[in-house]
C-alpha cells in the first residue's frame, strides 16, 4: 500500500485520533480558524477505536456536578445532531435506570440524585413496584429501588462519527486515516512538528485525543501520564421484539444493558482485566459466561436467546475517573483531551468546544482542579473522585 500523502507541510493544529473526541474537537476548531489549517490523523479506519466499539449510553447521572453539567450539554447537542449534521444517530431517550440492591447502593444513588437535581434535571426515585412497571421483564430479586432519569438515552455511534467526518471534509479539514503518529519534534519547551507515517508536518499545537493509546502518544512527547488503557467487553443478542425502554445499570459489577432500535439487547459488565493497550482487544468466553449469568438473573426471558456478536475495546482510565482536558504544563502547545474511561461518547459533544478553547489559548469553562492535567502533577493529587464510573 502506498503511504498516504498529506496535503500540506504545516498546520495550525494537529489532532491525534479520529475518534469521537478528536472529531468533535476538530469540528469546533473549524468554526474558529481556517479549516484547511487543521489536520486530524488516525492510524486506523474511522471508528476503529473505542468510539466504534461502545454501548452508546448517554447519561447525566453522576456524583460530580460539573460532569452532570457536561453530560446535560451533550444530551442537548445530540438532540440537535440530525439538524446540524444531516445524519440521524438514532438518539433514543428511553432513560437510564440505575438499580439499587442494598441500603448502601441506595445511599450512593441518592448522592447522585442531589447532583442531578441541582442542575434542574427531573430525576425520579422509583420504588420496586415502580421499577417493575417501567421494566416489566425485570426480575426484582432483592431490589430496593431505582433512580430513573427519562432524558438519558442511547445513541448509535456510527452515524455520529460519519456525520462529523463528512462535515469536517466538507469544510476543508484534512482527516488522514491510516496515518500513524510516530513522534514529535520539540524545541524550547514547545511542540514544533509531528512525525507521521506520511511525513513530518510543522505545527505548534497538538491535541492528544488518542483514547486508550493517549498514554503512548504522551510518551512519544516525553510525558509520563497516569492514564491506564483497560480492555472492556460487550455483546449483542439476536434482535427481539421491543420490550425494554430504559438502559439498565447495576452498581454491583457495573452490569449495563439496553435494547437497540434494531431489537438487539446490547450490554456488558466490568471484569477485572489488567491494564495495558498491548494486551489488545480480544473477546473472551469468561466475559460471555459472566454476562450471561448476570443478565439472565435480571431478565430471565433472555435465557434462550442467542448471542449475535461480542467485541471489546479500550477504556482510557484515570485514577479519579474524570477526564483530562487542558494544555500539559510541561510542554507548550501539547493539549490533553483524553482519559474519558467508559464515558467519552456521552461527554465528547461538551468536551469538544472546551478543548478547542484551550487550543486557541482561551480560558475554558472547566474547573482545572477537576479536569486539568496539573491535578496529577502536584503533591496532593486529585481532590475529587467520580464514583459512578459505570456504563
Ligand atoms: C466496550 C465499551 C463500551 C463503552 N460504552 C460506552 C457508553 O455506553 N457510553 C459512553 O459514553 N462511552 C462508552 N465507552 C467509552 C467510549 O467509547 C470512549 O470513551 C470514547 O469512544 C473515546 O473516544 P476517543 O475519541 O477519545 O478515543 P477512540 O475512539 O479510541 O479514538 C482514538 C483514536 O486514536 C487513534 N490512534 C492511536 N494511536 C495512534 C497513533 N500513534 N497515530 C494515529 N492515531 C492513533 C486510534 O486509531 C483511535 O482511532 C465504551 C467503551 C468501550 C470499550
Amino acid at each position: 500500500m502506498t503511504p498516504a500523502q498529506l496535503l500540506r507541510k504545516d498546520y495550525e493544529v494537529v489532532v491525534v485520533g479520529a475518534g469521537v473526541l478528536g472529531l468533535f474537537v476538530a469540528h469546533h476548531l473549524s468554526k474558529r480558524i481556517d479549516p484547511r489549517r487543521i489536520l486530524v490523523v488516525d492510524r486506523g479506519f474511522l471508528s476503529s477505536g473505542a468510539s466504534g466499539r461502545n454501548g452508546g449510553g448517554v447519561r447525566q447521572q453522576w456524583e460530580t456536578v460539573p460532569t452532570v453539567q457536561l453530560a446535560k450539554e451533550s444530551v442537548e447537542a445530540y438532540r440537535r445532531f440530525p439538524l446540524e449534521f444531516g445524519f440521524n444517530p438514532w438518539f433514543r431517550q428511553g432513560g437510564y435506570l440505575f438499580l439499587a440492591f442494598s441500603a448502601e447502593e441506595e445511599r450512593r444513588l441518592h448522592r447522585v440524585d442531589q447532583a442531578v437535581r441541582s442542575q434542574g434535571l427531573k430525576l425520579e426515585w422509583l420504588s420496586v413496584h415502580e421499577v417493575q412497571r417501567l421494566a416489566p421483564a425485570l426480575d426484582p430479586g432483592r431490589l430496593v429501588g431505582g433512580s430513573y432519569l427519562p432524558s438519558d438515552g442511547v445513541i448509535f455511534p456510527f452515524p455520529v462519527l460519519w456525520g462529523l467526518y463528512r462535515s469536517l471534509r466538507q469544510r476543508g479539514v484534512e482527516v488522514a486515516l491510516r496515518t500513524e503518529v510516530l513522534g514529535f519534534e520539540i524545541e524550547g519547551g514547545g511542540v514544533r512538528a509531528v512525525r507521521t507515517s506520511a511525513g513530518t508536518v510543522r505545527t505548534s499545537k497538538v491535541v492528544n485525543a488518542a483514547g486508550g493509546w493517549s498514554r503512548d502518544i504522551s510518551a512519544l512527547a516525553g510525558l509520563s501520564v497516569p492514564n491506564t488503557p483497560t480492555r472492556h467487553e460487550i455483546m449483542a443478542t439476536e434482535p427481539l421484539k421491543p420490550f425494554l425502554d430504559p438502559m439498565i445499570v447495576t452498581l454491583r459489577r457495573g452490569v449495563y444493558f439496553s435494547q437497540s432500535m434494531r431489537g438487539e439487547v446490547i450490554g456488558g459488565l466490568s471484569l477485572p482485566h489488567g491494564g495495558g493497550a498491548a494486551t489488545g482487544m480480544p473477546s473472551s468466553l469468561e466475559f460471555l459466561r459472566e454476562f450471561a449469568r448476570e443478565i439472565t438473573t435480571l431478565l430471565p426471558r433472555l435465557g434462550t436467546v442467542r448471542v449475535l456478536r461480542a467485541w471489546a475495546g479500550l477504556y482510557d482510565d484515570t485514577p479519579d475517573g474524570l477526564p483530562i482536558v487542558g494544555e500539559d504544563p510541561r510542554l507548550h502547545g501539547f493539549v490533553q483531551a483524553n482519559g474519558f474511561g467508559g464515558h467519552g461518547f456521552m461527554l465528547a459533544p461538551a468536551a469538544g468546544p472546551r478543548v478547542a478553547q484551550v487550543v486557541l489559548g482561551e480560558k475554558a469553562d472547566l474547573d482545572p482542579a477537576l479536569f486539568g492535567p496539573d491535578r496529577f502533577l502536584g503533591k496532593g493529587g486529585p481532590r475529587t473522585v467520580e464514583g459512578i464510573q459505570l456504563g
